[in-house]
């Protein structure tokens, strides 16, 4: 097989352009990727914000592809079809993943795309790359060939937004979700609340969001809320007239959203967490509020298999997935990629980036 083009990134803030071999496997296949999606875990990585990844490594997690060369019969897929790739792979016979958890330990630290280090056969496990390695246990979703590789890319937080604001709090139709945080992730948490006939959405940003809390209002929101010039418990007073039965946090590194969340959730109701505060303890936190009210608070991470097949069924019907992907870059690029998933390079007009081959 051919040399690959590959950007490893050799220690945090250093992403170098590299040729590798495709070595050649006994088993599972080789990805010919067409774009992959990116979100804060590359930025953390491209940071150094994650104590436990090994570099080197390819980042990448969120990938679209066609299945290019196929080393054995383990997988029922034809080359030549465009799938995506799930970025957890199970082994299924951990303890985690016989619990169902998304953190696979067959493989360390993380048994997943974008996060093993490229010193782990055959190397080649991260999207910012021609070919991906696509390991026998990989779970592959087919998708459309009728929409551009960078809007397939958003399959993957659509699929997250369903898991988080769907599926983990048994969302009912006709019942209210007030999302945290407008980012990819929270945007399709807006779209899989909708479609699975929620009665009221309201989604919250800071003054930098205002593009996305715009997008999120022609989506269909009910209210959006910048957080940093009006008092969200307020607005939603206002607007919904009672609490919300489901809150999602899906911040980028704010303490702060466990509090709103806690407070503005009614009492029986469901608050999901599913982003993380870099490690840092959570200050004047009172466990009563969680007992006073008779809360469900879950912990949220990663995409069910089921939502990942739900996301491409609505790849081919919702056109509005056109417009979910804002920022397009060729992979020489992907430095600056990156640097616009931070918001480094401005937030105007900013939704999510991919990098496209
Ligand atoms: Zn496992």
């Amino acid at each position: 097989m051919k040399d690959v083009k590959a950007m490893v990134l050799v220690e945090p803030r250093r992403l170098s352009a590299t040729t590798l071999p495709a070595r050649s496997v006994t088993s599972g296949g080789w990805l010919a990727v067409e774009a992959t999606g990116l979100s804060g875990a590359e930025v953390q990585a491209w940071r150094g914000d994650r104590p436990d990844l090994v570099y080197p490594l390819i980042p990448g997690q969120q990938v679209v592809g066609r299945v290019a060369d196929l080393a054995d019969l383990s997988l029922p897929y034809e080359v030549g079809t465009r799938v995506v790739v799930e970025p957890v792979i199970r082994c299924g016979r951990c303890s985690s993943c016989r619990s169902r958890l998304h953190t696979c330990t067959l493989r360390r630290p993380f048994n997943a795309y974008g996060a093993l280090p490229s010193t782990e056969p055959p190397g080649l496990w991260g999207g910012l790359a021609e070919l991906l390695y696509i390991d026998p246990r990989a779970r592959l979703h087919p998708v459309t060939d009728d929409v551009p590789a960078e809007v397939a890319t958003f399959v993957h937080p659509l699929a997250s937004g369903y898991t988080w604001a769907v599926q983990l709090p048994k969302l009912q139709p006709g019942e209210s979700v007030l999302i945290l945080g407008p980012g990819p992730r929270g945007l399709a948490c807006l779209l899989a609340a909708q479609a699975a006939g929620a009665g009221w959405i309201g989604i919250t940003g800071l003054d930098v969001d205002r593009d996305r809390l715009d997008l999120a209002a022609r989506l269909g929101a009910h209210l959006t809320v910048d957080v940093t010039t009006r008092d969200v418990g307020r607005e939603v007073a206002d607007e919904l007239g009672r609490r919300p039965d489901v809150v999602v946090d899906v911040t980028s590194d704010d303490p702060e959203a466990i509090h709103t969340a806690l407070d503005l959730v009614r009492p029986g109701g469901r608050v999901i967490l599913a982003s993380t505060k870099g490690g840092r303890p959570l200050l004047q936190f009172w466990s009563d509020v969680i007992v006073g009210k008779q809360l469900s608070v879950i912990g949220a991470l990663g995409a069910t298999s089921e939502a990942y097949d739900w996301a491409c069924r609505q790849l081919e019907c919702d056109p509005r997935l056109d417009d979910l992907v804002s920022h397009q870059f060729p992979l020489d690029e992907a430095n600056r990629a990156i640097q616009a998933t931070a918001g480094m390079l401005g937030h105007e007009e900013l939704i999510s980036v991919a990098v496209t081959f």
